[in-house]
Protein backbone atom coordinates (compact mmCIF):
# COMPACT_ATOMS: atom_id res chain seq x y z
CA UNK A 1 0.00 0.00 0.00
CA UNK A 2 0.78 3.73 -0.40
CA UNK A 3 0.67 5.97 2.33
CA UNK A 4 0.35 9.42 0.84
CA UNK A 5 2.12 11.51 3.38
CA UNK A 6 0.05 15.73 4.21
CA UNK A 7 2.81 18.44 2.62
CA UNK A 8 1.34 19.63 6.13
CA UNK A 9 2.39 16.53 8.22
CA UNK A 10 5.06 16.71 11.11
CA UNK A 11 8.14 14.74 11.12
CA UNK A 12 6.64 13.07 14.63
CA UNK A 13 3.29 12.66 12.56
CA UNK A 14 5.39 10.53 9.70
CA UNK A 15 7.32 8.64 12.82
CA UNK A 16 4.18 7.61 14.42
CA UNK A 17 2.18 6.32 10.84
CA UNK A 18 5.45 4.56 10.27
CA UNK A 19 4.83 2.83 13.62
CA UNK A 20 1.38 1.70 12.85
CA UNK A 21 2.74 0.10 9.56
CA UNK A 22 5.15 -1.78 11.35
CA UNK A 23 3.47 -2.80 14.15
CA UNK A 24 0.68 -4.52 11.14
CA UNK A 25 3.54 -6.60 10.28
CA UNK A 26 4.47 -4.46 7.64
CA UNK A 27 7.70 -2.91 6.41
CA UNK A 28 7.11 1.21 6.45
CA UNK A 29 9.55 2.37 3.63
CA UNK A 30 9.57 6.38 3.36
CA UNK A 31 10.09 7.89 -0.25
CA UNK A 32 10.43 11.83 -1.01
CA UNK A 33 9.66 12.47 -4.20
CA UNK A 34 9.25 16.12 -5.36
CA UNK A 35 5.81 15.86 -5.58
CA UNK A 36 4.62 14.20 -2.58
CA UNK A 37 6.52 12.30 0.75
CA UNK A 38 4.65 8.80 0.83
CA UNK A 39 5.44 5.44 2.82
CA UNK A 40 5.57 2.27 1.40
CA UNK A 41 3.59 -0.08 3.56
CA UNK A 42 5.12 -3.53 2.18
CA UNK A 43 4.55 -6.72 2.59
CA UNK A 44 1.45 -9.31 2.65
CA UNK A 45 -1.63 -6.43 1.59
CA UNK A 46 -4.61 -8.36 2.91
CA UNK A 47 -3.44 -7.72 6.54
CA UNK A 48 -6.85 -6.48 8.69
CA UNK A 49 -6.26 -3.04 10.14
CA UNK A 50 -4.64 -1.17 7.19
CA UNK A 51 -7.92 0.97 6.20
CA UNK A 52 -7.17 2.24 9.63
CA UNK A 53 -3.79 4.06 8.57
CA UNK A 54 -6.06 6.28 6.88
CA UNK A 55 -6.93 8.18 9.63
CA UNK A 56 -3.77 8.55 11.06
CA UNK A 57 -2.93 12.45 11.66
CA UNK A 58 -0.57 13.62 8.84
CA UNK A 59 -2.03 11.43 6.36
CA UNK A 60 -3.56 12.06 3.03
CA UNK A 61 -4.80 8.58 1.71
CA UNK A 62 -3.87 5.56 1.31
CA UNK A 63 -3.85 3.45 -2.32
CA UNK A 64 -3.09 0.30 -3.22
CA UNK A 65 0.39 -0.87 -5.33
CA UNK A 66 -1.56 -3.03 -8.35
CA UNK A 67 1.86 -3.90 -9.77
CA UNK A 68 3.35 -7.38 -7.97
CA UNK A 69 6.64 -5.26 -7.44
CA UNK A 70 5.91 -2.30 -5.01
CA UNK A 71 9.34 -0.53 -4.54
CA UNK A 72 10.11 -0.77 -8.08
CA UNK A 73 6.89 0.82 -9.05
CA UNK A 74 5.78 4.02 -10.77
CA UNK A 75 3.34 3.99 -8.81
CA UNK A 76 4.74 4.07 -5.46
CA UNK A 77 7.66 6.83 -7.02
CA UNK A 78 6.45 9.02 -10.12
CA UNK A 79 9.58 10.52 -10.71
CA UNK A 80 12.41 8.68 -12.85
CA UNK A 81 15.15 7.86 -10.22
CA UNK A 82 18.77 9.07 -11.17
CA UNK A 83 21.58 6.45 -10.07
CA UNK A 84 24.59 8.39 -9.61
CA UNK A 85 27.93 6.05 -9.00
CA UNK A 86 30.96 8.21 -8.84
CA UNK A 87 31.46 8.98 -12.84
CA UNK A 88 28.71 6.74 -13.70
CA UNK A 89 25.80 8.84 -13.65
CA UNK A 90 22.29 7.05 -15.58
CA UNK A 91 18.55 8.19 -15.64
CA UNK A 92 16.93 12.11 -16.19
CA UNK A 93 18.29 13.06 -19.38
CA UNK A 94 21.72 11.05 -17.89
CA UNK A 95 23.04 8.50 -20.59
CA UNK A 96 26.00 6.30 -18.74
CA UNK A 97 28.00 4.77 -20.75
CA UNK A 98 29.72 1.78 -19.54
CA UNK A 99 32.65 -0.11 -21.35
CA UNK A 100 35.73 -2.46 -21.65
CA UNK A 101 36.48 -6.16 -22.09
CA UNK A 102 33.75 -8.84 -21.56
CA UNK A 103 36.59 -10.79 -19.00
CA UNK A 104 40.12 -9.27 -17.68
CA UNK A 105 42.78 -10.99 -19.25
CA UNK A 106 46.16 -8.83 -18.02
CA UNK A 107 46.80 -5.78 -17.05
CA UNK A 108 47.71 -4.40 -20.13
CA UNK A 109 44.16 -5.49 -21.70
CA UNK A 110 42.50 -3.42 -19.14
CA UNK A 111 44.48 -0.64 -17.46
CA UNK A 112 44.96 -0.03 -22.12
CA UNK A 113 41.23 -0.21 -22.23
CA UNK A 114 40.03 2.37 -19.50
CA UNK A 115 42.17 4.59 -21.26
CA UNK A 116 40.45 4.16 -24.51
CA UNK A 117 37.38 3.97 -23.16
CA UNK A 118 37.70 6.73 -20.88
CA UNK A 119 39.06 9.06 -24.15
CA UNK A 120 36.41 8.34 -26.05
CA UNK A 121 33.83 9.78 -23.02
CA UNK A 122 32.94 6.44 -21.52
CA UNK A 123 31.49 7.05 -17.78
CA UNK A 124 32.91 3.61 -16.68
CA UNK A 125 34.69 0.93 -17.16
CA UNK A 126 33.62 -2.96 -16.96
CA UNK A 127 35.52 -6.17 -16.99
CA UNK A 128 34.79 -10.07 -15.74
CA UNK A 129 36.71 -11.20 -13.13
CA UNK A 130 34.69 -13.95 -11.83
CA UNK A 131 32.92 -15.64 -15.03
CA UNK A 132 29.92 -17.17 -15.49
CA UNK A 133 30.95 -19.63 -19.15
CA UNK A 134 28.64 -22.03 -20.66
CA UNK A 135 31.00 -24.40 -20.58
CA UNK A 136 33.30 -24.94 -17.57
CA UNK A 137 36.16 -25.31 -19.79
CA UNK A 138 35.81 -21.85 -21.40
CA UNK A 139 37.89 -19.36 -19.00
CA UNK A 140 36.72 -18.35 -16.21
CA UNK A 141 38.23 -14.85 -15.51
CA UNK A 142 40.81 -13.62 -13.19
CA UNK A 143 38.96 -13.67 -9.85
CA UNK A 144 40.53 -12.02 -7.24
CA UNK A 145 43.64 -10.25 -9.32
CA UNK A 146 41.43 -9.26 -11.97
CA UNK A 147 39.52 -6.70 -9.66
CA UNK A 148 42.88 -5.38 -8.20
CA UNK A 149 43.18 -4.79 -11.50
CA UNK A 150 40.22 -3.36 -11.80
CA UNK A 151 40.78 -0.99 -9.05
CA UNK A 152 44.26 0.28 -10.57
CA UNK A 153 42.02 1.06 -13.81
CA UNK A 154 39.78 3.79 -11.32
CA UNK A 155 42.71 4.36 -9.73
CA UNK A 156 44.54 5.76 -13.30
CA UNK A 157 41.39 7.14 -15.12
CA UNK A 158 38.76 8.29 -12.29
CA UNK A 159 36.31 5.55 -14.30
CA UNK A 160 33.63 3.98 -11.92
CA UNK A 161 34.39 0.15 -11.96
CA UNK A 162 31.36 -2.59 -12.95
CA UNK A 163 31.89 -6.14 -12.71
CA UNK A 164 30.14 -9.46 -12.51
CA UNK A 165 29.71 -11.07 -9.23
CA UNK A 166 27.98 -14.48 -9.77
CA UNK A 167 28.00 -15.81 -5.78
CA UNK A 168 26.46 -14.86 -2.71
CA UNK A 169 29.87 -15.93 -1.04
CA UNK A 170 31.68 -13.64 -3.02
CA UNK A 171 29.56 -9.95 -2.30
CA UNK A 172 31.72 -8.69 0.25
CA UNK A 173 35.36 -9.18 -1.78
CA UNK A 174 33.87 -8.09 -5.27
CA UNK A 175 32.07 -5.04 -3.37
CA UNK A 176 35.71 -4.28 -2.12
CA UNK A 177 36.90 -3.05 -4.86
CA UNK A 178 33.41 -2.44 -7.57
CA UNK A 179 31.74 0.35 -7.57
CA UNK A 180 28.98 -1.79 -9.33
CA UNK A 181 27.99 -4.94 -8.93
CA UNK A 182 26.68 -6.77 -11.88
CA UNK A 183 24.20 -9.79 -11.54
CA UNK A 184 24.39 -11.49 -14.95
CA UNK A 185 21.98 -12.84 -17.19
CA UNK A 186 21.95 -16.22 -16.08
CA UNK A 187 21.51 -14.70 -12.09
CA UNK A 188 18.63 -12.91 -12.76
CA UNK A 189 16.52 -15.38 -10.62
CA UNK A 190 19.38 -16.60 -8.04
CA UNK A 191 16.97 -15.31 -5.00
CA UNK A 192 20.14 -16.14 -2.25
CA UNK A 193 22.62 -13.38 -4.61
CA UNK A 194 20.20 -11.10 -4.48
CA UNK A 195 19.40 -11.01 -1.16
CA UNK A 196 23.23 -10.94 -0.56
CA UNK A 197 23.60 -7.70 -3.23
CA UNK A 198 20.12 -6.21 -1.41
CA UNK A 199 22.73 -5.80 2.23
CA UNK A 200 25.75 -4.76 0.22
CA UNK A 201 26.23 -0.74 0.05
CA UNK A 202 27.30 -0.75 -3.90
CA UNK A 203 25.10 -0.01 -6.92
CA UNK A 204 23.20 -3.20 -8.58
CA UNK A 205 23.18 -3.55 -12.32
CA UNK A 206 20.58 -6.32 -12.68
CA UNK A 207 20.47 -8.03 -16.26
CA UNK A 208 17.43 -9.41 -16.95
CA UNK A 209 17.57 -13.49 -17.72
CA UNK A 210 16.95 -14.36 -21.10
CA UNK A 211 14.01 -16.29 -20.51
CA UNK A 212 12.51 -13.98 -17.99
CA UNK A 213 9.60 -11.95 -18.23
CA UNK A 214 9.63 -8.25 -17.47
CA UNK A 215 7.85 -8.76 -14.38
CA UNK A 216 9.76 -11.40 -13.32
CA UNK A 217 13.05 -9.02 -13.88
CA UNK A 218 11.07 -6.32 -12.19
CA UNK A 219 10.45 -8.93 -9.04
CA UNK A 220 13.90 -9.47 -8.78
CA UNK A 221 14.45 -6.12 -8.74
CA UNK A 222 12.61 -6.04 -5.70
CA UNK A 223 14.30 -8.88 -3.50
CA UNK A 224 17.26 -5.79 -4.01
CA UNK A 225 15.58 -3.00 -3.44
CA UNK A 226 13.50 -5.14 -0.44
CA UNK A 227 16.81 -6.28 0.87
CA UNK A 228 17.82 -2.37 1.65
CA UNK A 229 19.82 -1.39 -1.38
CA UNK A 230 17.60 1.16 -3.18
CA UNK A 231 20.59 1.76 -5.92
CA UNK A 232 19.59 -0.40 -8.85
CA UNK A 233 19.97 -0.22 -12.67
CA UNK A 234 18.68 -2.43 -14.92
CA UNK A 235 20.12 -3.81 -18.03
CA UNK A 236 17.99 -5.48 -21.16
CA UNK A 237 20.43 -7.32 -22.63
CA UNK A 238 17.98 -9.49 -25.04
CA UNK A 239 16.10 -12.54 -24.61
CA UNK A 240 16.11 -16.71 -26.17
CA UNK A 241 13.47 -16.69 -29.14
CA UNK A 242 13.67 -18.81 -32.16
CA UNK A 243 15.11 -16.35 -33.96
CA UNK A 244 19.50 -17.24 -35.03
CA UNK A 245 20.60 -14.46 -37.07
CA UNK A 246 21.83 -12.60 -33.72
CA UNK A 247 23.07 -14.45 -30.82
CA UNK A 248 19.76 -12.85 -28.50
CA UNK A 249 16.92 -10.89 -29.66
CA UNK A 250 17.32 -7.35 -28.35
CA UNK A 251 13.68 -6.19 -27.18
CA UNK A 252 13.94 -2.01 -27.51
CA UNK A 253 10.32 -1.77 -26.44
CA UNK A 254 11.66 -3.05 -23.22
CA UNK A 255 12.77 0.80 -22.58
CA UNK A 256 9.78 2.47 -23.04
CA UNK A 257 7.67 0.01 -21.74
CA UNK A 258 9.86 -0.60 -18.59
CA UNK A 259 9.83 3.13 -18.20
CA UNK A 260 6.19 2.83 -17.28
CA UNK A 261 6.19 0.35 -15.03
CA UNK A 262 9.34 1.80 -12.69
CA UNK A 263 11.16 4.40 -11.75
CA UNK A 264 14.27 2.97 -11.68
CA UNK A 265 17.04 3.55 -15.06
CA UNK A 266 17.42 0.83 -17.73
CA UNK A 267 20.34 0.68 -20.13
CA UNK A 268 21.02 -1.86 -22.72
CA UNK A 269 23.93 -4.13 -23.87
CA UNK A 270 23.69 -4.32 -27.68
CA UNK A 271 27.09 -6.57 -27.57
CA UNK A 272 24.84 -9.52 -26.19
CA UNK A 273 22.05 -8.33 -27.30
CA UNK A 274 22.96 -9.12 -30.81
CA UNK A 275 26.38 -10.91 -30.64
CA UNK A 276 27.83 -9.00 -33.17
CA UNK A 277 30.45 -6.26 -33.28
CA UNK A 278 28.98 -4.95 -36.45
CA UNK A 279 25.37 -4.49 -34.74
CA UNK A 280 26.24 -2.62 -32.13
CA UNK A 281 26.76 1.01 -33.40
CA UNK A 282 23.25 0.90 -34.60
CA UNK A 283 21.85 -0.72 -31.56
CA UNK A 284 23.27 1.75 -29.42
CA UNK A 285 21.86 4.66 -31.56
CA UNK A 286 18.77 2.85 -31.34
CA UNK A 287 18.81 2.70 -27.53
CA UNK A 288 19.92 6.73 -27.14
CA UNK A 289 16.46 7.04 -29.41
CA UNK A 290 14.32 4.92 -27.73
CA UNK A 291 15.20 6.68 -24.32
CA UNK A 292 17.63 4.68 -22.73
CA UNK A 293 19.39 5.63 -19.38
CA UNK A 294 22.71 4.11 -20.75
CA UNK A 295 24.55 1.46 -22.70
CA UNK A 296 27.42 -1.21 -21.89
CA UNK A 297 29.47 -2.25 -23.93
CA UNK A 298 32.36 -4.74 -25.07
CA UNK A 299 35.37 -3.20 -25.94
CA UNK A 300 38.79 -4.94 -26.62
CA UNK A 301 41.90 -3.97 -27.68
CA UNK A 302 42.55 -6.81 -30.25
CA UNK A 303 38.57 -8.74 -30.35
CA UNK A 304 40.65 -11.30 -32.64
CA UNK A 305 42.25 -12.23 -29.04
CA UNK A 306 40.06 -12.22 -26.72
CA UNK A 307 39.30 -15.07 -24.22
CA UNK A 308 35.82 -14.65 -24.34
CA UNK A 309 33.09 -12.59 -26.66
CA UNK A 310 35.98 -11.43 -29.14
CA UNK A 311 32.96 -11.67 -31.80
CA UNK A 312 30.55 -8.90 -30.36
CA UNK A 313 33.27 -6.82 -29.08
CA UNK A 314 34.26 -3.30 -30.37
CA UNK A 315 37.72 -1.81 -31.31
CA UNK A 316 39.39 1.33 -29.22
CA UNK A 317 38.76 2.46 -32.61
CA UNK A 318 35.32 1.55 -33.61
CA UNK A 319 34.14 2.45 -29.88
CA UNK A 320 35.48 5.90 -30.34
CA UNK A 321 33.50 6.30 -33.62
CA UNK A 322 30.28 4.55 -32.09
CA UNK A 323 30.59 7.19 -29.62
CA UNK A 324 30.21 9.62 -31.80
CA UNK A 325 27.28 8.54 -33.67
CA UNK A 326 25.83 8.02 -30.17
CA UNK A 327 26.62 11.93 -29.30
CA UNK A 328 24.72 12.99 -32.48
CA UNK A 329 21.63 10.97 -30.93
CA UNK A 330 22.04 12.45 -27.63
CA UNK A 331 22.59 15.67 -28.49
CA UNK A 332 18.80 16.03 -30.35
CA UNK A 333 17.43 14.83 -27.33
CA UNK A 334 19.19 17.46 -24.96
CA UNK A 335 20.93 14.55 -22.90
CA UNK A 336 24.62 14.23 -21.58
CA UNK A 337 25.81 10.87 -23.26
CA UNK A 338 29.12 9.57 -20.77
CA UNK A 339 31.35 11.64 -19.09
CA UNK A 340 30.54 14.36 -21.95
C1 LIG B 1 28.83 -10.13 -19.48
O1 LIG B 1 28.42 -8.99 -19.22
O2 LIG B 1 29.96 -10.38 -19.95
C2 LIG B 1 27.87 -11.25 -19.34
C3 LIG B 1 28.26 -12.48 -19.02
O3 LIG B 1 26.61 -10.87 -19.61
P1 LIG B 1 25.22 -11.66 -19.52
O4 LIG B 1 25.05 -11.99 -18.07
O5 LIG B 1 24.24 -10.64 -20.04
O6 LIG B 1 25.33 -12.86 -20.40
MN1 LIG C 1 30.52 -10.96 -22.35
Amino acid sequence: MIVVIKPTATEQEILATSKNIEALGLKAVKIEGTERTVLAAVGEERVAGIGSLASNPGVDEVLPIVAPYKLASRELKPEPTTSTTGSLVCGNGNIGVIAGPCSIESEEQLISSAHAVKAAGASAIRGGAFKPRTSPYSFQGMKEDGLKLLAQAREETGLAVVTEVVSPDDVQLVAEYADVLQIGARNMQNYRLLEAVGKATRTVLLKRGPSATINEWLLAAEYVLDGGNPNVILCERGIRTFESHTRFTLPLATIAFVQQKTHLPIIIDPSHGTGHTHLVPSMSRAAIAAGADGLIVEVHPNPDKALSDGFQSLTFQQFEDMMVGCRKIADALGCQLGSG
